[in-house]
C-alpha cells in the first residue's frame, strides 16, 4: 500500500512537472504580455491586477431559483472587461482561465464568513453553464467549464458537465434587452443524468452575471432535475442596465 501511495504521489509529481515544463516551453514560444501595460510575463502583471478591486465581503443575492450568488468584483474595470473579452471572443485565449478563476478564489478567501462549501463538501458539486455543441466547436472550449475546473481543484469539489446541457442555439445575449434576454434563454437548457444531482447543492459557474437571465433559467432546470439548492458563482457581476456583454 505504501509503495502504491508513493508511486501515486510520484506520478502526480511527474505529471505536475510535465505540466510545468509544457507551460515553460509554451511561454518561450508564445510569451505572455500584460493586457494592461504590455509588460512581458503574465496576462496581468501584479500592478495591473491590483487595479481590479476584489470584494472583501460577500453581498448575498437571492432570486427565485438562486439561493445566493458569489461574485469577485463588478464588471466596471477596464482590464477586467478586456480579460473577459479576450477569453470569450476571437481569438480565444483559453490560457486566461487560471487568471479569471484566481479572482473568484481571492474573493472567497477574503470574505469574513467562509461559505459553507469550504468545510461541508458532501452535498456540493460544481456545474458550468453549458454551451451548445456548435458554439463549443467554434470556440474550442467552454469558458465557464474552464473556470469551474480551477474552482473545483481549489474547493476540492467535483465538476459535472454531463447534467446540464444547452440545446437551442439562442441569439448571443449581448445585443438584447433584459426582457429579450429572458425570452431568449427560455427552454434553451435541458438535463440528463439527473440522479447525479438529486438532493445536491449545485454551485453554478459562469464568467459574468449580467441580467441573471441565463443563470436563472439554468437554475430552474437544475431544480427540476432534483437539485436541492443552487448557488451562482461568477467572476463579475454587471450593474443592471449599464454593461452589455
Ligand atoms: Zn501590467
Amino acid at each position: 500500500m505504501e509503495i502504491f501511495t508513493d508511486f501515486y504521489y510520484y506520478s502526480l509529481n511527474i505529471e505536475s512537472m510535465q505540466g510545468k515544463i509544457k507551460s515553460f516551453i509554451f511561454d518561450l514560444i508564445f510569451p505572455k504580455f500584460c493586457l494592461g501595460c504590455q509588460r512581458e510575463g503574465d496576462y496581468l502583471c501584479p500592478d495591473c491586477r491590483a487595479t481590479i478591486e476584489i470584494f472583501s465581503s460577500h453581498q448575498p443575492l437571492k432570486t427565485k431559483h438562486l439561493q445566493d450568488l458569489y461574485f469577485a468584483t463588478d464588471y466596471q474595470n477596464f482590464l477586467l472587461k478586456r480579460l473577459i473579452q479576450k477569453f470569450k471572443y476571437f481569438p480565444f485565449l483559453k490560457e486566461l482561465a487560471p487568471l479569471a478563476s484566481s479572482l473568484i478564489i481571492d474573493h472567497l478567501q477574503l470574505i469574513d464568513n467562509p461559505p459553507e462549501f469550504f468545510k461541508e463538501k458532501k452535498d456540493y458539486l460544481l456545474i458550468p453553464i453549458p454551451l451548445t455543441k456548435k458554439r463549443l466547436k467554434w470556440r474550442g472550449f467552454n469558458q465557464a467549464e474552464e473556470i469551474a475546473k480551477h474552482l473545483g481543484e481549489f474547493l476540492n469539489l467535483p465538476v459535472l458537465n454531463n447534467v446540464l446541457l444547452k440545446k437551442k442555439s439562442s441569439l448571443p445575449q449581448v445585443e438584447l434587452s433584459e426582457r429579450e434576454r429572458k425570452e431568449n434563454v427560455k427552454g434553451s437548457f435541458f438535463f440528463q443524468n439527473e440522479k447525479l444531482i438529486r438532493g445536491k447543492k449545485v454551485i453554478l459557474v459562469d464568467d459574468i452575471y449580467t441580467t441573471g437571465a441565463t443563470m436563472e433559467e439554468a437554475a430552474k432546470i437544475l431544480k427540476e432535475a432534483g437539485a436541492k439548492e443552487i448557488i451562482g458563482m461568477v467572476v463579475a457581476k454587471a450593474k443592471a442596465g449599464s454593461d452589455r456583454i
